[in-house]
């Protein structure tokens, strides 16, 4: 589906402003067709972003919290009118499937609506009256929060920052990634619009504009997702200034199916697949390695590829019975082709998955062939990299020692699940380091918003979702008034 181009602006204090140089998003079905611009914002044009927020936050900070949540629901409202719109968009510069975009803004919503009705059991204060006198215990705003999002769910990886740093009275300057920076400027904007100047500002950019925005002394606090090696970028960056982070990183979530795993459960297995290749594996908290119990392996494998083959339809986004569109970037293609390499030329068994629906794209638009792995070594890199895209391999295992060692040895600590009987699972899980481990489902099927979620070890620092994904744009204000002002072991 070739469009007109569309062109999004950057917003610095209210207004929508346009440059000269710009970021040309292709279309990655499509490569040659241009879907949109958004401006490559400067240093300084960052920086004017930063003093805006960073001014506008005098008086935000201190305004009233129902007007917050008027104003924010008027924008969520707004989002949900826009959705065929936006979705659309999100599918072209992305390449994922229409059913897909539409399924990220509806979980941006819902968060947007969990925020907005929880606020005030956290910006509340508590008051204590107590035999040493009486403590208020306030969650004040932080200040100005530079949020970097990645381009993987470029919408509610903005929209679960942008919604409890406002109402909880925080000011924002957010710059997307410039892989998908079209749809998540719109959203933006539509909320921008709803906020005082200043309250919410958008750059665009790569790491010159990140650069500053970790950086910057203006800044209080960073909220990222992205990739583990750049957070060390953004730790050494902030530093300096001893800013609040909250980062959500890379992931390596094993799957650990079990020896009482049913693998006549269909709709098991089709939970499992659409686990590793929804968004063409495109997901931090996508199932990215699989542990089988050795008793059952041989049969599980045999189900899973008859599962695989059925859910899998790669094509065209647009195409309505595609499940898995192509790959949002040129490099993605090639890190991910290069670690199947690196399996096959090792020995391991590569499985192409799924039906083909639109051959003619193949070979022009970043398309990748779904496939699986068999036989790879336990360290090889398809194993213990995280490979963000449609390949996954399966392993044996022998014992739950054995599993849950090789699952912690991991850098990585995001999300985990584990297949089979309920209650032998849940001991299982229990023993796995990760931020979220999920029973009998995996990745977004097992995700909830009332609760926290974020990473361990290399995986994060801090939970996004849930109220502490509120809290977290808080800091903690005691007001002490003692009984007694003096204390009676200080001599006269
Ligand atoms: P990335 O780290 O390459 O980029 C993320 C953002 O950081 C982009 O906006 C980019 O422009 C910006 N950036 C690049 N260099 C920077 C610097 N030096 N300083 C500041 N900002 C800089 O990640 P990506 O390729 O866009 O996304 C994929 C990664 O994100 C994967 O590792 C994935 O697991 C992770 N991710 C994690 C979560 C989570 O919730 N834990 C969610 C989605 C994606």
């Amino acid at each position: 589906m070739s469009k007109e181009p569309i062109i999004v602006s950057a917003i610095i204090n209210g207004e929508k402003i346009q440059t000269d140089k710009k970021i040309a998003r292709e279309n990655p079905t499509h490569p040659e067709q241009i879907v949109g611009y958004a401006p490559n914002n400067t240093r300084e044009e960052t920086i004017q972003a930063i003093d805006a927020a960073h001014e506008a936050f005098k008086t935000w900070a201190w305004s009233n919290v129902d007007d917050r949540i008027e104003r924010m629901n008027r924008a969520i409202q707004k989002i949900k009118d826009q959705m065929p719109e936006i979705s659309e968009l999100l599918a072209r510069e992305h390449g994922k499937a229409l059913y897909d975009a539409q399924g990220e803004i509806a979980i941006s919503v819902m968060w947007m609506e969990f925020a907005v009705k929880n606020v005030k059991k956290i910006t509340t204060p508590e008051e204590r009256k107590h035999e040493n006198g009486r403590t208020i215990i306030a969650q004040d705003p932080i200040g100005v929060v530079s949020a970097i999002t990645p381009w993987n769910y470029p919408i509610s990886l903005s929209t679960i920052k942008i919604a409890p740093a406002l109402l909880t009275g925080n000011t924002m300057v957010l710059k997307p990634s410039p892989f998908a920076p079209l749809a998540v400027s719109l959203v933006t904007e539509i909320i921008a619009d709803e906020f005082p100047a200043g309250v919410l500002n958008l750059v665009n950019g790569d790491a010159e504009v990140g650069i500053e925005l970790t950086s910057n002394p203006k800044i209080a606090k960073i909220a990222f997702t992205g990739g583990t090696n750049t957070a060390k970028h953004i730790m050494k960056a902030a530093s300096d200034t001893i800013k609040n982070m909250t980062l959500e990183l890379g992931g390596n979530d094993a799957a650990i199916v079990l020896e009482d795993f049913d693998v006549n459960d269909e709709r098991a297995l089709r939970r499992m697949v659409i686990s590793n290749f929804l968004s063409a594996g495109q997901i931090c908290m996508i199932a990215k390695r699989v542990y089988v119990h050795r008793s059952i392996y041989d049969a599980f494998v045999e189900k899973y590829i008859e599962a695989a083959n059925k859910w899998i339809r790669v094509g065209d986004p647009f195409h309505p019975e595609v499940t898995v569109g192509p790959v949002n970037n040129k490099n993605q293609v090639d890190y991910v082709k290069s670690l199947v390499e690196d399996a096959k030329n090792k020995g391991a068994k590569i499985i192409p998955l799924g039906t083909i629906l639109n051959p003619e794209l193949m070979d022009n638009g970043y398309f990748l062939q779904p496939t699986l792995v068999l036989g790879a070594d336990v360290h090889d890199r398809v194993v213990v990299e995280e490979q963000f895209g449609p390949t996954v391999p399966i392993l044996p295992y022998d014992s739950e020692e054995e599993v849950i060692n090789l699952h912690n040895e991991s850098i990585y600590g995001l999300t985990s699940s584990v297949w089979g009987e309920e209650e032998h699972a849940i001991k299982v899980a229990r023993r796995i380091e990760a931020g979220t481990t999920m029973i009998n489902t995996a990745a977004v099927q097992g995700l909830d918003v009332h609760f926290p979620f974020g990473g361990v070890k290399q995986s994060g620092v801090g939970r996004e979702y849930g109220l502490d994904g509120i809290k977290s744009y808080t800091e903690t204000h005691v007001i002490n008034i003692p009984a007694m002002k003096e204390l009676p072991y200080i001599p006269e």
